[in-house]
């Protein structure tokens, strides 16, 4: 056995969330090995960007973290814009919601909160000129989107910087003892250590040796990216959510993305000619300038989608070596820096600044037996 081969925590899957966690983990001085191989649909350079905790808001305890993580999202990249030089966008300008129709008005308009407020049509074109929002929106003014394909870079080269041991691995199988772990790889290596986090997507249920089944399942997403008009090269400032999509601006590239599905169709990658027709008819409905905007390119990706679309975060409570940190749903860019944050505290044996409850690795027993 070799030194690279005992780790403090190893953290499994280099997403978004694993790479978040490694950073924290490292940062309060553990050594950390991560371990993670590429699979075609991960998740993290799929998504749209959006940090969006009050469009469609948890509850409670779990609202709470949400927020929180948004909010977190600057401090993050002024750390890794220090520890890098890359400079992630992070665009805080709200994000609108459109009423589908005068009925869907009535359901929306209600009362203005801190976190959200109604806007006449008028409001929204001074806004958003390009935007067709005849009905007036609801805007979260809070609410925020994030280039996650930069921020992948910009942790992946955090990581580097820091001489962060890497494998680029399948893990295959955990060995859990009281006060351990061992991972063993693909290819045939061993790892010994006092945390193991699994943090590996849609795939995370598919690791061999852990001690309770993970009720995460693959939701297939597709995207499009349209290249913005000539004439209009920023179209829109803010993401918009109506008609059942949304459309998500990356002026960097000098595109608006669109999206999304949710099709359950296990791992099949690929995108379909009918959703990317349904795209470029919403990209037009709500922007008409849109409507005949050259497609960039599209894509698939999958959500590890829990029973209850809350993130599985937290230590195994018959294994405490073992910390998941999977099942990220539909926020996992939302998430990612956060869950960081308090998986690196769980490590080191702080009380996580938050409550974790709505995200306890046991919640779904009673559920996962039900369906079994
Ligand atoms: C189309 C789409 C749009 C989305 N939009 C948003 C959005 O706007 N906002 C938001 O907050 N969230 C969004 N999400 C959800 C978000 O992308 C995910 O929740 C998040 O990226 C999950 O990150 P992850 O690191 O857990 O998983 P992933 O990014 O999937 O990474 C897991 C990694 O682990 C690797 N791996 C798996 N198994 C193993 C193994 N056994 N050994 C080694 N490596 C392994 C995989 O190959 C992969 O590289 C979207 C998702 C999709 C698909």
């Amino acid at each position: 056995m070799t030194s690279s081969d005992i780790a403090d925590v190893v953290v499994l899957g280099d997403g978004l969330v694993g790479l978040s966690c490694a950073r924290a983990v490292a940062a309060r001085g553990h050594s950390c090995v991560l371990v993670g191989r590429h699979r075609i649909g991960a998740a993290s350079g799929a998504a749209a960007g959006l940090i969006a905790p009050t469009v469609d808001p948890a509850r409670g305890a779990a609202l709470a973290f949400t927020v929180a993580a948004r909010d977190r999202y600057a401090s993050f990249l002024d750390e890794l814009r220090g520890a890098t030089g890359h400079d992630v966008p992070l665009a805080l300008d709200g994000i609108l919601r459109l009423p589908k129709d005068e009925r869907d008005v009535r359901a929306m308009a209600g009362d203005d909160t801190a976190a959200s407020r109604w806007l006449s049509s008028d409001d929204v074109a001074a806004l958003e000129p390009a935007l067709l929002a005849p009905f007036g929106a609801r805007f979260h003014p809070r609410d925020a989107r994030v280039d996650n394909r930069r921020l992948l870079q910009a942790l992946n080269a955090a990581i580097a910087l820091a001489d962060l041991p890497r494998v680029e691995a399948d893990a295959v199988r955990l060995e859990m003892a009281d006060v351990h772990a061992t991972v063993e790889l693909d290819s045939g290596r061993r790892i010994r250590t006092a945390h193991v986090v699994v943090a590996t997507g849609a795939w995370a249920p598919y690791l061999n040796g852990l001690p309770r089944p993970l009720p995460v399942r693959p939701l297939r997403g597709q995207m499009m990216a349209l290249a913005t008009p000539t004439h209009l090269p920023h179209p829109l400032t803010r993401p918009v959510f109506g008609h059942g999509g949304y459309l998500v601006p990356r002026p960097l590239e000098q595109q608006v993305l669109v999206g999304s599905t949710s099709e359950t169709v296990g791992f099949t990658t690929g995108t379909t000619d009918a959703a990317l027709a349904g795209f470029r008819r919403l990209a037009g409905r709500l922007v008409p300038a849109l409507a005949r905007a050259d497609e960039a390119r599209s894509w698939s990706g999958f959500r590890p989608m829990t029973l209850d679309g809350l993130p599985i975060i937290g230590l195994d409570p018959e294994a405490p070596a073992l910390v998941y940190a999977c099942g990220h749903s539909r926020n996992g860019i939302l998430l990612a820096p956060l869950t960081g944050d308090v998986v690196a505290a769980l490590i080191s044996g702080d009380p996580p600044s938050h409550d974790l409850t709505p995200f306890s690795p046991s919640r779904f027993v009673p559920q996962t037996r039900a369906l079994s």
